[in-house]
């Protein structure tokens, strides 16, 4: 095998079209000695047999702006390499059923127009000209994207080969990844296997590109990647003369789709519950494969697709085409470097949308691997969202017969997922539940949202509107404003930091300044060389040589890579003990009087002020008592060894009784943190926001001594800033905002909201968000007049760039 080099600077495994991407990408950065090998041939996994839709627009800004990229760099293909790559920009139309979908579909169109992708809000009888062969009759309201496209996504893939090969990538065919090989605790090479003939290449970086083969393909590593096949469907008619060429047709309320291509029509379907494949394996000889056809499972579809489409019910069916893809426990894909293993990449999971992702995953990739930081935020899609758990195979099978649905699913606010539930509980859970609890899900744990009264159906009613639990929101939101609240956190994630070393280490990761006493608390941010926020965390310290930081349970992964990945020689243990300890946060005006009542301890400002903590006892038994808040007032966040959780929870309850205490859920954790503008890792900073940017330069603490990302702090400060965060709240109270509406500025749209929810104290809808402002002043930027985009209308917003709650924090500190 002459072709395959002994060594390379990285070696890509499967070539459909990620692999294809990824290695035209590196190669386009000049990463020339790169192989990628493929076990059968090009395209023989999944993407030969997809169905080409290329849509711009994406659930956000950076995903829009990957897909964008896909459809752009598609356009152009052909001409760089002289594939004929069938893209074709025929625009697409979605059309809405229902009126909570013609909300969605308007609210997406705000948001296309905030992303630069050309939309246009179109009538039935609009559709009715474009598509002359629909039933409109029932249709209430559709959009059009004139740029959106489909191509023949075999040849785009074989396209980017031929990129790749012309930039010096090699490309093998019938080579088989055997092995991965590591040593301390990095990729060092991979073996692989063709008939007889086997051999090995030596190689720092390996890009797991496997698609349905990438969860065993890492697990044979110790890397997670939660993905498992489903079977896709659609068909195509036989040609219908007199069809015309015509645009991608969207009808998520029949979870259906239609392509006009050669004279044929396809209908391809996204049903509610899908059928996993693969349970016990791929056969090894799969290759251009396809799946028996069942027609009792697409029949609804059919006949949906019949009534919506007459014509259909005449032309015959030339395929019925069954296929495999992978899907997601959260219908995103993975991309980025495994944090159980150094140089370990990954880009799979493509949910049905590879082939529109893939040119811009493969871009973002590359860029991620030459510079060894994500070129913009890609928090969503980043592999360290995934918890280990999610490996199991019974876990999967449950949640992609859910997942493959959702793409056209209503995206309501706040939709839960409904399979594969109750796997990550905290020890109070049963006690909420007897209590009222509606639970939501995330990175598996089961979590309080909000609390049911007596009789009151256990159930999300969702809509765009104001849904079936708003008044129970605002029972808890003003309990806690007024009185006192509890909520369950014990889905924090929890990772001690211990050794002679330690201090020393946190010094050279955190932006503030950790050489504090022991018993103090500090608020910090962790920081990339761009002084964009990798983590924003609590940090106690136990003693001289010991710490505790505190992160969001959703980033626990992602935060214990980021402090793996930065230790270089120091004395210092890393340990996840999230499962160790509950976490109750008692919070309100009157939470000193409450836990005064089940607990001898001190917890005056003098003994206990805000940003320290005790031991305690409380009721029988032993916590530590954080004095910080994530809602803006006085309150403790009791970190209770587990088999003491439910006592100390009944102590609580007990004394609370006589003071009002209520329960409370984690969208009341959510719309008391935006009314003092608290920021939320993921949405309002991410890798991509400049810390001083992000408003939290307050936490910077330049002076201390070298950090990571104090160098970009300084430049930010020199330079001033070329955005800012801004807190909005609209002067009607009836409209919503949950995350994505544009935010106008003097009639231009200028950016979106970063997260949204209703200020049940402060009387409207409140959000944050960032607004571009080059060399202006504070007054120059509140001195414009706002409002914000909702589903096309527009509604006056107050803006401001102090806590519009609490703005000296008073509260916290009485
Ligand atoms: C019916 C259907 C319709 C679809 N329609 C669309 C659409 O309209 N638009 C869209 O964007 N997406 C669509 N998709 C999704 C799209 O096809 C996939 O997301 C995409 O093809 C996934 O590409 P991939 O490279 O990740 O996986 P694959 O194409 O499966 O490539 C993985 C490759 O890795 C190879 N491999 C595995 N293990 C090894 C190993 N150990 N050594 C070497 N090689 C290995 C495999 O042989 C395979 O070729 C559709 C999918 C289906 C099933």
């Amino acid at each position: 095998m002459t072709e395959i080099p002994a060594r390379a600077r990285a070696v890509i495994i499967g070539g459909g079209v990620s692999g294809c991407s990824v290695a035209y990408h590196l190669a386009k950065l000049g990463w020339t000695d790169i192989v990628l090998l493929e076990r059968k041939q090009l395209t023989s996994g999944t993407t030969w047999h997809a169905a080409g839709l290329i849509g711009q627009l994406r659930a956000s800004q950076n995903m829009t702006r990957l897909a964008k990229y896909s459809a752009d760099l598609y356009v152009k293909l052909e001409a760089e390499t002289g594939v004929a790559t069938g893209m074709r920009q025929v625009g697409s139309i979605t059309v809405a059923l229902t009126e909570e979908r013609k909300h969605e579909i308007y609210r997406q169109a705000s948001l296309a127009r905030a992303f630069n992708v050309d939309v246009r809000e179109i009538s039935p009888s609009e559709v009715k000209e474009m598509y002359p062969h629909l039933n409109v009759s029932d249709v209430v309201g559709a959009v059009h994207l004139p740029l959106d496209g489909q191509c023949d996504p075999a040849n785009i893939a074989m396209a980017l080969a031929k990129g790749a090969r012309q930039r010096g990538a090699r490309i093998v065919e019938n080579v088989k990844v055997t092995k991965v090989h590591t040593q301390n605790g990095r990729v060092s090479g991979v073996s692989w296997a063709q008939g007889g003939e086997q051999g090995t290449i030596e190689t720092d970086i390996v890009v797991n590109c496997a698609g349905m083969w990438a969860r065993e393909l890492g697990a044979r590593n110790g890397v997670t990647i939660p993905l498992h096949a489903c079977e896709h469907f659609y068909l195509v008619t036989e040609a219908i003369k007199g069809l015309g060429r015509l645009p991608v047709l969207r009808v998520p309320d029949e979870c259906a789709y239609y392509k006009e291509d050669a004279g044929k029509m396809m209908l391809g379907a996204f049903e509610p519950v899908a059928k996993p494949w693969g349970m016990d394996g791929i056969r090894e000889d799969f290759c251009f494969d396809q799946l028996p056809e069942d027609m009792d499972h697409f029949a609804p579809i059919l006949e949906m697709g019949v009534n919506r489409m007459p014509m259909l019910e005449t032309a015959g069916i030339h395929t019925f085409f069954n296929g495999p893809e992978s899907f997601t426990p959260d219908d995103r894909y993975y991309l980025g470097e495994a944090p159980e293993l150094g140089g370990y990449w990954v880009a799979a999971g493509y949910n049905s949308i590879g082939i529109v992702s893939s040119g811009g995953a493969g871009m973002a990739l590359a860029q991620w691997i030459h510079d060894g930081e994500a070129p913009f935020d890609l928090w969503e899609v980043d592999i360290r969202r995934a918890q280990p758990f999610q490996k199991n195979r019974s876990y999967l099978k449950e949640r992609v017969s859910e997942t493959l649905g959702l793409l056209y699913a209503d995206h309501f606010p706040y939709r839960q997922m409904a399979s594969a539930r109750n796997v990550r509980r905290s020890p109070l859970h049963e006690h909420l539940k007897a209590r009222g609890a509606v639970f939501g899900e995330v990175a598996g744990w089961e979590r309080a949202n909000w609390f049911a009264r007596e009789g009151q159906e256990r159930e999300y009613r969702y809509s765009w509107k104001r849904q079936n639990w708003f008044d129970n929101q605002r029972e808890e939101h003003l309990a806690v404003r007024n009185g006192v609240g509890l909520f369950d956190m014990t889905s924090f994630g929890k990772i001690r930091i211990e050794g002679r070393d330690s201090l020393a280490y946190l010094q050279r990761l955190c932006a503030n300044d950790m050489d504090v006493e022991p018993g103090r608390i500090v608020y910090t941010q962790m920081l990339n060389q761009r002084g964009g926020i990798e983590s924003d965390l609590t940090v106690t310290r136990f003693s001289p040589t010991a710490f505790l930081a505190v992160v969001p349970g959703v980033t626990l992964q992602r935060d214990l890579a980021w402090f793996r990945k930065h230790l270089s020689g120091e004395f210092v243990v890393i340990t996840d003990v999230t499962a160790s300890e509950s976490v109750l946060c008692l919070m309100g005006p009157k939470s000193r009087e409450l836990i005064q009542k089940v607990s001898p301890n001190d917890f005056s400002n003098d003994k206990n002020p805000f940003g320290t903590w005790q031991e305690i006892e409380i009721g029988m038994g032993l916590a530590r008592a954080h004095r910080v808040t994530y809602v803006g007032e006085l309150g403790w966040e009791l970190y209770v060894p587990t088999d003491q959780a439910a006592h100390v929870f009944e102590a609580i309850e007990d004394a609370g009784r006589d003071l009002g205490l209520k329960l409370c859920g984690l969208h009341t954790l959510d719309s008391c943190r935006i009314e003092k503008a608290f920021r939320h890792f993921g949405h309002d900073i991410t890798d991509e926001d400049h810390v001083l940017e992000a408003g939290l330069g307050f936490a910077v603490k330049s002076g201390k001594g070298d950090f990571i990302g104090r160098d970009a702090v300084l430049r930010k400060r020199d330079a001033g800033l070329g955005r800012r965060l801004v807190q909005f709240r609209l002067t009607k109270p009836e409209p919503l905002l949950f995350h994505n509406e544009a935010i106008v500025r003097d009639g231009k749209i200028v950016g979106t909201i970063t997260s949204g929810n209703y200020g049940h104290h402060l009387g409207g809808a409140i959000g944050l968000g960032y607004v571009p402002c080059t060399n202006e002043t504070e007054a120059d930027v509140l001195g414009s007049h706002y409002e914000i985009e909702i589903a096309g209308e527009r509604f006056a917003a107050e803006a401001s760039l102090k806590p519009m709650y609490d703005p000296r924090a008073e509260r916290v500190r009485m």
